[in-house]
């Protein structure tokens, strides 16, 4: 039998996100269904809001509803230190553990050979470019602890280091292969605390 076409519609839709397949697509249009009408029209909203509302932060390429982003902005942050991550969901779990007050870099990805993705296909040459610019003194990177992270976190620190700015990588307090955003606030203000120089 066939689901009629906005059940499919939806199940369509939801299939587009990251980890769902055809069994959890059909129970969560199966759940919108039961869900108050309300409900369903604020979350509807609320995903065309975060697409057209939010843009990239012009300086670290964060997302943000106002740029420069307030990080950016924020005189009060140390403005010679920079924290290059992954993922914005990585800028998140750095704040949380309220021991860094530098500013931060989202490369949006890491360089991966293997799936064709190198340093032009990520924010590595804005970083490059914000270097000339900035009174930067070090470079924190934090990138992820698995083969690409290790391998975007040495092109950068040999593209870097000749300019005389000082480059760290974040210790490996966290779990080989793990995903910075998953680590806890202990093991990632551990981590920061124990960075090498690169
Ligand atoms: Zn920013």
């Amino acid at each position: 039998m066939q689901y009629p076409e906005p059940i499919s519609k939806l199940m369509e839709g939801f299939m587009k996100l990251p980890g769902i397949g055809p069994k959890t697509a059909s129970r969560l249009a199966f759940f919108v269904l039961d869900m108050k009408e309300d409900d369903v029209l604020d979350f509807a909203k609320a995903l065309v809001n975060a697409k057209r509302n939010l843009t990239h932060c012009s300086m670290c390429h964060n997302i943000t509803d106002s740029d420069p982003c307030p990080l950016c902005s924020d005189t009060k942050r140390d403005h010679s230190m920079i924290c290059v991550v992954q993922d914005p969901k990585d800028v998140i779990a750095m704040e949380k553990m309220k021991e860094y007050f530098g500013l931060y870099h989202v490369l949006h990805g890491a360089i991966s050979p293997m799936d064709g993705v190198g340093p032009e296909d990520i924010k590595v040459p804005e970083l490059l470019k914000r270097l000339q610019d900035d009174e930067v003194q070090e470079l924190i990177i934090a990138t992820n602890p698995n083969i690409e992270g290790e391998a975007t976190a040495m092109y950068i620190s040999r593209l870097v280091k000749p300019t005389g700015i000082r480059v760290t990588r974040i210790a490996h307090g966290l779990p080989v292969g793990g995903d910075l955003e998953y680590a806890d606030e202990v093991t990632l203000s551990k981590a920061i605390e124990g960075r090498r120089e690169l």
